[in-house]
């Protein structure tokens, strides 16, 4: 192992008694990691890889190190892809680690992007209604044809965040009901995430997702309460909003008496099935929390759990399937995902070399880390250009936005599409035949 320099203490740090990590001491070096790390790979420098990290928190932890800024670049250069983890012959859970070492060093970024950032975390995630509008604005931004002024006249890196901005839809996502029923014979009663993006950006998607549940015997709430799953907080290092959203959405998703609490969201799924975690030195939620947690199941993981029902028509395309990190890595969720997309007749499924690497989105990181992001992407795309598929499937906004801009910037020119679309319009097929 290379040899992690020690840090400058430029005085003002936050303290390292902080950092009580279980997880650290499971390491054992072993280096197996290293090569499923895209900063590793893409560095070749330890403290850029998962062993190197933990190495530094450890040194922090034991008062070896201080809190710099260049610790801090270390952490936050990680994707939390959690590839490490499936690698890990010792079952570190790199993830845990991380988040409790950004929980201590704060958000990252300069001075004004923590200010935006921590804004965003606590003004504007925990509020649907601010995130709303906010989304209206960017839509008039757009469709008036302010965007194509404003664009060329911005500082290069909010250029190219504007550039990422897909179009925003016509119509943001609202349930209709706060309950919709089953289609036949009722098999479960479920309660959907709405999500924070997800309806303002992908709200067909929603739709989709509660069309499918209904055609498998499911009756679907949606709690009027829920919130945010807050895990871009945690992830970071913003836990006191994040912890004040899982607090409100267990209460919200408990009272509704369900069977299963259904995420189409990979991020947002890891996250809940962690609040226990998230809330293990609160008392008063703790139990409550690994209960909920323990009802939280990806869209694709319920509906393989209990079977596809009803007849899918049939759609002639060939598709290639992205994983998202956090279903693969986070909630090991790998083989329902294709059996459901291998039950929709006349598709043919092509698998892409490195499926669950990760194709550089991973929450804001394009934003704060839009280099690394970048380069990952451009690696992404070629796999996905040697399967010749006309389409990529990744059920998680982050993905998919991410795929999206880059079959528009890199090619191939392919279509993005969420697993629970194509399930829906399988279903459609059938029935308008
Ligand atoms: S989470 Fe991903 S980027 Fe971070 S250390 Fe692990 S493999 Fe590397
Ligand atoms: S995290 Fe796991 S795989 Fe990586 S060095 Fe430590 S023990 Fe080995």
């Amino acid at each position: 192992m290379e040899h992690v320099p020690h840090h400058q203490n430029s005085g003002d740090h936050p303290k390292i008694a902080a950092l009580d990590i279980p997880e650290l001491y499971q390491c054992v070096h072993c280096g197996l990691c290293l090569n499923q790390c895209p900063t590793y790979r893409a560095l070749r420098l330890e403290p850029e890889s998962p062993r190197g990290r933990i190495h530094l928190v450890k040194a922090a932890a034991d008062g070896r190190i201080e809190l710099t800024d260049r610790f801090k670049d270390h952490l936050y250069l990680c994707l939390l892809c959690r590839a490490c983890e499936t690698a890990c012959p010792s079952g570190v859970q790199y993830g845990r680690i991380a988040e409790t070492a950004r929980a201590v060093i704060g958000p990252p970024g300069s001075k004004v992007t923590r200010g935006v950032l921590n804004f965003a975390f606590t003004r504007l995630l925990p509020y649907p209604r601010r995130l709303k509008l906010l989304f209206g604005l960017l839509r008039l931004y757009q469709r008036t044809g302010l965007q194509r002024f404003i664009q060329p006249l911005l500082p290069i890196k909010l250029r190219q965040m504007d550039a990422m901005l897909p179009p925003i839809p016509r119509r943001f996502f609202e349930p209709k009901s706060k309950t919709v029923p089953a289609i036949g014979e009722r098999r479960a009663k479920v309660a959907v995430l709405n999500g924070c993006v997800m309806p303002l950006l992908f709200g067909d998607v929603n739709e989709a997702t509660v069309r499918v549940l209904q055609r498998n015997g499911c009756e679907v709430v949606f709690p009027k309460q829920q919130i945010c799953c807050g895990a871009l907080n945690t992830h970071n290092g913003e836990t006191t909003a994040a912890k004040e959203m899982a607090r409100r959405n267990i209460d919200a998703f408990l009272e509704a008496g369900v069977d299963a609490v259904i995420v189409n969201a990979a991020g947002c799924g890891a996250a809940m099935k962690d609040y226990g975690h998230l809330l293990h030195e609160d008392p008063s939620y703790v139990t409550k929390a690994i209960r909920f947690s323990s009802l939280v199941k990806d869209a694709a993981e319920f509906l393989a759990g209990i079977g596809l029902i009803g007849k899918l028509g049939s759609i002639d395309v060939t598709v290639t399937y992205q994983d998202p990190c956090h279903l693969a890595h986070g909630q090991h969720v790998r083989s329902q995902p294709r059996q459901l997309l291998q039950a929709i007749p006349g598709l043919k499924l092509v698998e892409m070399t490195g499926s669950d690497r990760c194709c550089g989105s991973a929450g804001i990181y394009n934003i704060t880390h839009a280099e690394m992001s970048r380069q990952l992407l451009k690696e992404k795309m070629p796999n996905i250009a040697d399967t010749r598929s006309e389409a990529v499937v990744a059920p998680n906004p982050g993905c998919m936005l991410q795929l999206q801009y880059g079959a528009q910037k890199y090619g191939p020119n392919v279509k993005v599409y969420h697993l629970m679309d194509l399930l829906d319009r399988a279903y459609e097929h059938s029935s308008s035949k």
